[in-house]
Formats: structure tokens, sequence, C-alpha cells
């Protein structure tokens, strides 16, 4: 080869990732993909907090049919693509009721030979209101891996956390996928107490952080603080690039940063990341169609790394670990 030889890392990289089985989408929503019309789109640049409740008139009309529909389409266009594993939350909660467990079981049973799937309880009306609660507890026990959001028992998330500590381990010690630190903002510090909480229940290992945006801006010395508190805990993370370039802008001061979680920094500290496509139009994210290498490429842009190797085992083996799947 020449000296001048072109060198094109993105086939380099796809290439890695084909031999190491695949992509890995460490974090969907599948059971609301393609949900969007055209009058909630007029809606999509809501507040994050409006968007939870947004989704609940689809919620309530939809058929188990409608939702299997949906999760089959998203399934097969992960299949498509190469996506050799997917760990999706589905909505348990007392809108939807047992619907999307109905329709997980079903797409369990139908692509059983195609990909692996994990499936996760999304509580977005929290786990403090009682009839919340009583949902968590049916979805804790039908899922792979116990999920959190607790943004959304706000001055209660310690308490949330407990809550899901004790699920995951009368449910046979399961796994958690934890929404945490998703404003990118500096007065939020969630992952440090998911940390500490893991630790306190003895759970390390177990434990996923999905987005940590947050930890962005906060200055360096915590930072790297906090990198030795999540090894401790060996948490994991997962990050959705996408989602985070729609930040809103605010006027609080941090230090200079694009908006993503700090990758870089955390492969540097020996921590696990892993890569999720997370919404596929919906209100969340109208535009988004579930493809990996564009989360790959805001991932690789947006952090700056040029490590291959990495970014390959970011898209497959760190994956599947966070997935209990390695
Ligand atoms: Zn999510």
């Amino acid at each position: 080869m020449s000296a001048t030889a072109n060198f094109d890392p993105k086939k380099a990289l796809l290439e890695k990732i084909r031999t190491q089985g695949g992509w890995v989408n460490a974090h969907s929503h599948i059971d609301r993909a393609y949900i969007l019309t055209e009058e909630n789109f007029a809606l999509s640049n809501s507040s994050l907090q409006q968007k939870w409740a947004l989704p609940d008139q689809f919620k309530a009309a939809a058929t188990v049919d409608d939702i299997y529909s949906n999760m089959a389409r998203a399934v097969e266009m992960m299949c498509a693509q190469g996506v050799q594993a997917v760990g999706s939350f589905i909505d348990v909660d007392p809108v939807i009721q047992d619907k999307a467990i109905q329709a997980a079981q079903k797409v369990r049973d139908n692509f059983k030979n195609d990909i692996q799937i994990k499936f996760i309880n999304q509580v977005v009306k929290g786990v403090m209101d009682p009839e919340a609660r009583e949902w968590f507890n049916i979805g804790a026990e039908f899922v792979d891996i116990i999920g959190g959001l607790p943004e959304k028992d706000e001055g209660h998330e310690a308490e949330h956390l407990d809550i899901l500590f004790e699920a995951a381990k009368k449910n046979g010690g399961k796994m958690m996928h934890v929404h945490i630190d998703q404003y990118g903002m500096p007065n939020q510090r969630d992952t440090e107490l998911l940390a500490k909480k893991t630790i306190e229940h003895g759970y390390q290992g177990k434990v996923v952080a999905v987005h940590s945006l947050s930890i962005a801006a906060q200055p360096l010395t915590y930072r790297q603080e906090l990198y030795e508190q999540m090894k401790a805990a060996e948490l994991m993370v997962v990050v959705c690039p996408l989602a985070y370039i729609a930040s809103h802008r605010s006027e609080e001061l941090a230090p200079i940063h694009n908006s993503i979680t700090p990758v870089e920094e955390m492969l540097a500290a020996g921590i696990t990341v892993g890569l999720g496509g997370d919404n596929i139009n919906d209100i969340y994210m109208p535009f988004a169609d579930g493809d990996m290498w564009s989360e790959m490429r805001t991932l690789l842009e947006a952090c700056y790394i040029r490590d291959l190797d990495a970014l390959a085992d970011i898209a497959t083996v760190n994956g599947l670990k966070t997935l209990g799947l390695n």
C-alpha cells in the first residue's frame, strides 16, 4: 500500500463492529416508537417533564396489537442494520397497564432467533405514587432488568433508588438501568447518588447509569472524584448522543463542553460505556430513526474519540455487558 493510500475510518470501524457480532443498542423505548402524529409533532419542543405525559393519549387508546406492531417494526429495523442485541424499556404504569408487557412477550417469542432482547420497565409515573408503585411491582416481575427514573420523583430521588434496589433484589438479583442526570445541568449530581446507593446496597457491577449528561457540566476535580466513586461501585454507563444534542440552551454557567456525557474521560478512567439509540420517531425525538451509525458518528465527533478499537467495543461488547449478556 502506498503512503498516500486513502484510509476510510468509517469503513474500518464498521468492519470491526461486524466482526464483533454487530451493534448492541443498549437503550431504547421500542414500545412507543413510531407513535408521532402530525398533531403531537407540534408539541415536540416541550420540556422533558412535559413530554413524560404526552404519550398518554396513545398509551391509553392503543391495543396490544398496536404496541406490538410498533415494537416489531423497530426490531426489524434494527435487525436490518445488523444489531445483535437490544435493551428496551417498556412502559408499565397506570395508563398503559400491562399492554406493553403483553406486546413484549410476543416480541420475545417471535424474534428469539433473530436478536437478543432484554426488557426493562420504565417508571414514567415514578414509584412513589401508590398506583404507580403497584404497576412498578408488576413490571419488575416481568422484565429482565429493573428500570428507574428518579427525576420523576423529584425531591425523593434517594427513596426512588432504594425502592428500585429492593425490587431488583426481591426479583432474583436483577440488574438495574437508571435514567440519571438527564438535564445536563451543574446543579444535578444524581450519578454520584446512584454510585453511593449501589455500594450501600452491595450491588456493585449490576447497575447501569443511562445518560449521566449532567456530569459534563461539573468541574474537572468533581468529575475525576466521581469517576473513582463510579469505579468503586462498578457502575456502567450507556449514552445516546443524538438525544443530547437536543438539550435546550441555558444561561447557567458551567465548564465549556459539547452537549454530551464525557465518554472519553470515562474510558480513560476504566468505566464501561455502551451506546444506545433511545427514542425513535416519537414526541421526544421526532426525526430519530434508530440508526446506530448516526449515534456512533455523533459520539466520536462530540467526544473526539479516534481509537477505533475502543469505539468498536462501545458499539458491541460493552453494550452486551450493560445488558448482562457477556
Ligand atoms: Zn430512555
